[in-house]
């Protein structure tokens, strides 16, 4: 059962403390923000963990499926631990509906770091959440926040546009390829280079690694990168099944953070998120408006007139958008 919006304070509290089960649960409860009081309970859920927020600095990996991202993920959560750092790791799949399950599904992803109580672990579905990824996956990341993690690690699970969504919510976004997918070539043309802070060239013990690496290079010297002059992505090599390379794309995931941080800019994914979570937030909330009108008779009287050529599909947007504002 969902808790009432007064239980919510105790249960951020309890995340704060370190609580798994808390945490959890408040990551539950912004994957139904979409539900029947789920935005009530969301928004009295942001206000709770607003003064606790800031801290955390989020990871985005991505890459084709199979080039080893969970892998890496895990020897990452490894190398963090090691350094005494807490994690987060949010795995989202948005193609999924909410899954009440998730989480015993988090504890067999991740079997060695299941029980470290300095690691969180969630998968997250964001089909059918109000405002969609863009807005659910912030608010969960600000759970993690709150949680007291010192970095978040985001993977996707699906392909597609919403990768593009989790990456530009990223502080630093890792870009995964292996040799002999023909990714150096793809990577270029779907413009991951421009998204990529840090390359990871993963499998590196298969033939073509060098030619992978080689093929990145040559693409990106012909690519001006977005974040401008003096940040140049780089290219690390690792063997993420046997944790080897992780170390050094630990120290170039830092590295490209403590530029951002020297060059005024540290706070830059912090508002990208921000703004993406705002925009989306106020687009569902005027979705929902609209929708409320149009689930009247009104929608239908003006598809009657647009169908019968008697009003334009433009005039009658309008129509329906004044209606909604007088009911609002
Ligand atoms: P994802 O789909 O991107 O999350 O990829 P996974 O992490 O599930 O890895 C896909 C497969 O590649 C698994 O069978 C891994 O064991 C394997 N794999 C991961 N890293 C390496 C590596 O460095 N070398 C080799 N040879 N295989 C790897």
């Amino acid at each position: 059962m969902s808790p009432a919006v007064h239980d919510l304070d105790d249960l951020a509290a309890r995340a704060r403390d370190g609580s798994p089960r808390a945490v959890a649960q408040l990551i539950s409860l912004v994957e139904d923000g979409g539900s029947a009081g789920g935005s009530e309970r969301a928004r009295a859920l942001a206000a709770a963990l607003a003064p606790h927020v800031g801290h955390a600095v989020v990871v985005g990996l991505t890459g084709p499926p199979g080039v080893g991202k969970s892998t890496t993920t895990s020897a990452l959560v490894g190398g963090l631990r090691a350094d005494g750092r807490r994690v987060g790791v949010l795995a989202v799949d948005p193609s999924s509906p909410f899954t009440g399950g998730a989480l015993l599904g988090d504890r067999v992803r991740m079997g060695e770091h299941a029980t470290d109580p300095g690691v969180f672990i969630r998968s997250m579905a964001t089909r059918g959440h109000l405002g969609g990824l863009t807005a659910a996956a912030p608010q969960a990341l600000r759970v993690l926040d709150a949680a007291g993690c010192d970095v978040v690690l985001v993977e996707t699970v699906g392909v597609g546009q919403s990768e593009v969504e989790v990456v530009a919510l990223a502080d630093t976004t890792v870009v995964l390829l292996a040799p002999g997918m023909g990714d150096g070539v793809q990577a270029a043309k779907a413009g991951v280079l421009e998204i990529a802070d840090v390359f990871c060239v993963n499998k590196a013990d298969r033939e073509g690694a060098d030619a992978t690496v080689r093929e990145l290079q040559n693409a990106m010297a012909m690519t001006r990168r977005e974040s401008g002059p003096g940040w140049r992505a780089p290219v690390v090599r690792t063997m993420a099944s046997r944790g080897e390379g992780i170390d050094e794309l630990l120290a170039a995931i830092d590295a490209h953070r403590a530029w951002m941080v020297e060059h005024g800019r540290g706070d830059e994914g912090r508002r990208r998120r921000a703004r993406a979570e705002i925009e989306a937030i106020a687009l569902a909330d005027l979705r929902a408006q609209l929708r409320a009108v149009s689930g009247s008779v009104a929608l239908d009287a003006l598809a009657g007139e647009v169908a019968g050529g008697g009003l334009d599909p433009f005039a009658a947007a309008d129509r329906l958008r004044e209606a909604a504002v007088d009911e609002g």
